[in-house]
């Protein structure tokens, strides 16, 4: 078998290879079932047991308290992006801070179900920044107010999350996990899997409850938190595989540690890199400073021809999918929980010697 390479995708992306390897021996019979779990029916108390001991994991690795609910949906994140003004929207008005594309599509969806409001872009300016909300107006009436933790293509995060009246709605596909969060400031959590937690089409929900019940009649019962939660998130069959999966990478960072010490972790990856970047004749970090990105470190040379040379160069040493993304160009090396120190540490080494080839 081909060695496995150091994959920078922004998603999909690396799962711990012992979660690989755990899966790969469980894959055929699970336990003492004489089934693969793809192959259980989702009511039967073997894979109840499993979905049971996700969300308790989970629950734990994020001290989510009791007054919220943890849904396990179907759909990624976009789905999400429909789901939050269904059952939000009870005055109809929601304020979203446009902080990258991501945010930018879902404040685009809610806006077919109500008032939308933006309060800050940062899209004037590729996104290079988080918006500065504080000179925001923020309606009084809002339903929710919706943020994105960590802009995925541009590199940048919150380093401080806006004090509002209205629930707090986030978007944390890519750094759920990835660092201590105060679960009790937000109405809304969700995150698509395929970054920090598993296979994509999976998404997490942590809902606060006294926000479920407040769906408009149009909403698709498949969508109604309510009715997922309920249902305990198995109004039709959930992907069984994909949660599953999921709970292995939740026992994975368990025994990392948790969640505080993968913030450590991830803070140090990032500062090699961006302690490179910040002293390097080549090569030059695109996020402003004060917001960079523990997730995604996004770089540029100033030529896309050598940009390209690079990322092709870096390919063929097993250091791949450093490509920027389409609509930005340049390199982004997404360094979420499963891109293990030794990635990073070679992926510097390898920089530092095109530098000196191509300066
Ligand atoms: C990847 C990503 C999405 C899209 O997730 P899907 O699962 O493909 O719907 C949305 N928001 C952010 C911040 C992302 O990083």
């Amino acid at each position: 078998m081909m060695e496995r390479v150091y994959n920078f995708s922004p998603g999909p992306s690396m799962l711990a290879q012992s979660v690989l390897e755990k899966a790969q021996q469980e894959m055929v019979v699970y336990g003492n079932t004489g089934m693969s779990v793809m192959e259980m029916s989702h009511r039967s108390k073997m894979y109840t047991d499993i979905y049971d001991k996700t969300v308790a994991d989970l629950r734990d690795l994020m001290n989510i308290p009791d007054t919220h609910e943890v849904l396990l949906l179907q759909g990624g994140a976009t789905q999400q992006f429909s789901a939050i003004p269904l059952n939000l929207m009870v005055n109809g008005k929601a304020d979203y801070i446009d902080s990258g594309n991501f945010a930018h599509l879902a404040a685009e969806e809610a806006k077919r179900y109500g008032e939308v409001n933006i309060v800050a872009s940062s899209r004037d300016d590729v996104y290079t920044y988080i918006p500065d909300w504080k000179k925001g107006a923020f309606t009084p009436d809002a339903d929710y107010v919706h943020i994105t933790s960590n802009n995925t293509i541009y590199g940048t995060r919150y380093v401080e999350l806006p004090e509002v009246n209205a629930p707090l709605v986030t978007d944390a596909s890519s750094m759920i996990l990835s660092e201590v969060m105060d679960v009790s400031k937000f109405g809304v959590i969700y995150a698509g899997a395929q970054k920090n937690i598993g296979p994509s089409g999976l998404c997490v929900v942590i809902v606060r409850k006294d926000l479920l019940g407040k769906a408009k009649d149009i909403c698709p019962k498949l969508l109604n938190w309510e009715v997922q939660a309920k249902a305990g998130s198995m109004y039709n069959t959930p992907n069984t595989y994909g949660i599953y999966l999921a709970g292995l990478t939740f026992q994975w960072v368990k025994e990392m540690g948790g969640v505080a010490e993968m913030e450590k972790i991830n803070i140090e990856k990032a500062a090699l890199l961006y302690d490179f970047l910040d002293n390097s004749k080549l090569f030059k970090a695109t996020a402003q400073k004060e917001f960079r990105s523990r997730m995604n470190v996004t770089f540029i040379t100033g030529d896309a021809d050598k940009d390209a040379a690079f990322v092709k160069a870096a390919a063929a040493e097993g250091l791949v999918n450093l490509k920027g993304h389409r609509s930005v160009g340049g390199m982004r090396a997404s360094i979420y929980n499963a891109m293990p120190r030794e990635g990073v540490v070679k992926l510097v080494d390898f920089m530092k010697k095109f530098e000196a080839e191509n300066i």
